[in-house]
């Protein structure tokens, strides 16, 4: 077999590159990550994580150092016409599946800082200044042709993972198509401080007329990111552009700065005319100019490459979706890699990378454009139409905790839920709340005790839970069970409520919620499932008969690497 460099490249140190070679690191997975850039971005970007986003930087214990260097808000203000319309108060929907019911505004810069730090506290580093230029595979690996200060060369790993952004070379090189089409509009975006009697808590979204604006608050400097789309653009232009683009990606994709520089001059007529408040910008941190698409390939794998994040879909920020569809890209891809290469799981595991995350890139495209269509997409009678309306809509409906709740899963991503598949069983009752293909959810266990506390660290979780009081021989012998299942890749955990006192190796409830967030209806209930890595269900049974689960877990292992384990 041909000698490999490593197991894995990466090409592109964005967040999906960063959180692909972080969950390779923490598996013990040999890798190189390369970017063609001298030093990273500092600007802010991304600025909205979402809750799923949040639970698996928990898992990995870094959710913490997120939350310390951003801003939570709770609350989504709309502002039509110049009237504050009502919007999304997260509080009132009492989320409890998840420990994290609010939107962190954090920047992408101090994200990819946090991912940075992680990787080289466990010895990782980026390579900069090395762009890939050339991609070969074959049967068993990829040659990947490397340029770094002029000079040209070779590596090879056993697979590559393209996290190489919209304009990504590893697309372009598998020629794979990049359907979709530009916005008419461009999106004027400054970091700065913004002086108005609207307060620094909340995000902000204003509409008047054609204009849509943004307004979200960074943590710290006393900076925010004001977003405005730019009505005065030719936009003529831009739809001929589109007409005559590369639809393989040769145009400006989300994101690109457009060609002319944004003065902060310009930013506050727009920001001024869509808010219609009195507003004063300035301090400006970082303004600029960008047009953004929405596209999507229509393959993720092409053979042993890969591609993740904006390499694979691109679309408008509205809800925020961008940045936290690729690092669950990263998430659903880096444990697949990590059990065909260590563990000898079959080449079909990876197949599920593109069945499992491409209609989640096709629906989000869809969701961020009806999004942006609606609040950025009219003009005319329409956009006077929708002032006049969404006031009378939006204001009511502010007070709903079912559309606060509904709304909150869908921009947190906690809804996603992925088809069967030959390592998702169609197993456990079709009606049950957390059923496999879906996000185990969280409960609170105790006052101080989260189930999550215990689903951590990416890594394979058998969880048996047992609603039915268990004696102490009968726990004991179903840690037994548990305790031969678990391994290298693998932990168990048992939840249950006891006949008496506490038992060593359970964790016992003293409230209910768990019951209910896993379909436990009666006092005799159990379920055992097995949950994947990034938090989906894989399989389920509701008993503690544990033969199918074991046979199940070997299609994650070769028998071979089975039995060293
Ligand atoms: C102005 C702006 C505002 C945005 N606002 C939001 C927002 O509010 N919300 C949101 O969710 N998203 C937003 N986005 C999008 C968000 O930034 C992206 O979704 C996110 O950066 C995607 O991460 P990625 O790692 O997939 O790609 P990128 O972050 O694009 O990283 C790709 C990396 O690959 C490197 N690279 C490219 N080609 C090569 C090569 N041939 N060889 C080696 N390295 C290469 C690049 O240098 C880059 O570092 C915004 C983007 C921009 C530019």
């Amino acid at each position: 077999m041909p000698h490999h460099d490593c197991d894995v490249i990466i090409v592109g140190a964005g967040p999906t590159g960063f959180m692909t070679a972080f969950l390779l690191q923490r598996r013990g997975i040999s890798f190189r990550i390369i970017d063609k850039a001298l030093a990273p971005s500092r600007e802010s970007r991304a600025a909205v994580m979402s809750a799923r986003s949040l639970e698996l930087f928990a898992s990995l214990g870094l959710s913490e150092a997120l939350l310390a260097k951003g801003i939570i808000t709770q609350q989504i203000d709309f502002h039509i016409a110049g009237r504050r319309a009502g919007g999304l108060n997260y509080d009132l929907c009492a989320i409890d599946d998840s420990p994290f019911p609010f939107i962190l505004m954090i920047p992408q810069s101090e994200t990819e800082q946090t991912l940075l730090d992680a990787l080289a506290s466990g010895g990782g580093q980026v390579e900069r200044g090395v762009e890939l230029v050339g991609l070969v595979s074959d049967a068993e690996g990829v040659d990947v042709e490397i340029r770094q200060g002029g000079e040209t060369s070779r590596l090879r790993a056993a697979y590559v993972v393209g996290a190489d952004g919209g304009h990504s070379t590893v697309r372009h090189l598998h020629d794979l198509s990049f359907d979709g089409a530009p916005y008419a509009q461009n999106f004027l975006l400054g970091d700065v401080r913004v002086k108005w009697e609207n307060g620094h808590d909340h995000f902000r979204i204003f509409m008047h007329g054609e204009r849509i604006g943004l307004f979200l608050p960074l943590a710290g400097s006393g900076l925010s990111r004001v977003m405005t789309t730019d009505i005065g653009a030719d936009n003529g232009a831009a739809s001929s552009a589109a007409a005559g683009s590369d639809q393989r990606g040769g145009t400006r994709e989300a994101g690109d700065a457009a060609a002319a520089p944004l003065e902060l001059d310009e930013l506050q007529r727009a920001f001024s005319s869509v808010a219609q408040v009195p507003v004063t910008l300035d301090d400006a941190q970082w303004l600029t100019k960008f047009r953004t698409h929405h596209r999507c390939v229509d393959r993720y794998r092409v053979g042993r490459t890969f591609l993740a994040g904006d390499a694979a879909h691109i679309h408008s920020p509205a809800g925020g979706q961008g940045m936290n569809t690729g690092l669950q890209d990263a998430a659903n891809l880096a444990w697949k890699l990590a059990a065909v290469l260590q563990h000898g799981a079959p080449e079909s595991l990876l197949a599920t990378y593109e069945s499992e995350r491409l209609p989640v890139a096709r629906e989000t495209i869809a969701f961020t454009d009806k999004l942006f269509s609606l609040a950025a997409g009219q003009s005319g009678w329409r956009a006077r139409l929708r002032d006049a309306l969404a006031p009378v809509v939006v204001g009511p409906a502010s007070h709903l905790a079912f559309v606060q709740g509904k709304a909150f899963r869908r921009f947190g991503q906690l809804d996603i839920r992925y088809g069967e598949n030959p390592f998702i069983a169609p197993s456990g009752p079709a009606n049950a709340p957390a059923r496999p293909g879906m996000r185990a959810p969280n409960a609170q266990l105790s006052r101080h005790q989260d189930l999550f506390d215990w689903l951590t660290g990416f890594t394979f979780q058998v969880l048996f839970l047992s609603r039915k009081r268990l004696s102490p021989p009968q726990a004991a012998a179903l840690l037994e069970t548990l305790d031969g299942l678990t391994g290298e890749f693998v932990n168990a955990t048992l939840v249950a409520r006891l006949t008496v006192g506490g038992h060593p190796g359970v964790v016992t409830v003293t409230r209910k919620d768990v019951f209910d967030h896993y379909g436990l209806a009666n006092d005799a209930a159990q379920a055992l499932l097995l949950i994947r890595p990034d938090g989906v269900i894989a399989w389920r049974g509701d008993n503690n008969d544990f033969s199918p689960l074991a046979a199940f877990l070997r299609r994650f292992w070769s028998v071979a690497a089975h039995s060293q384990r």
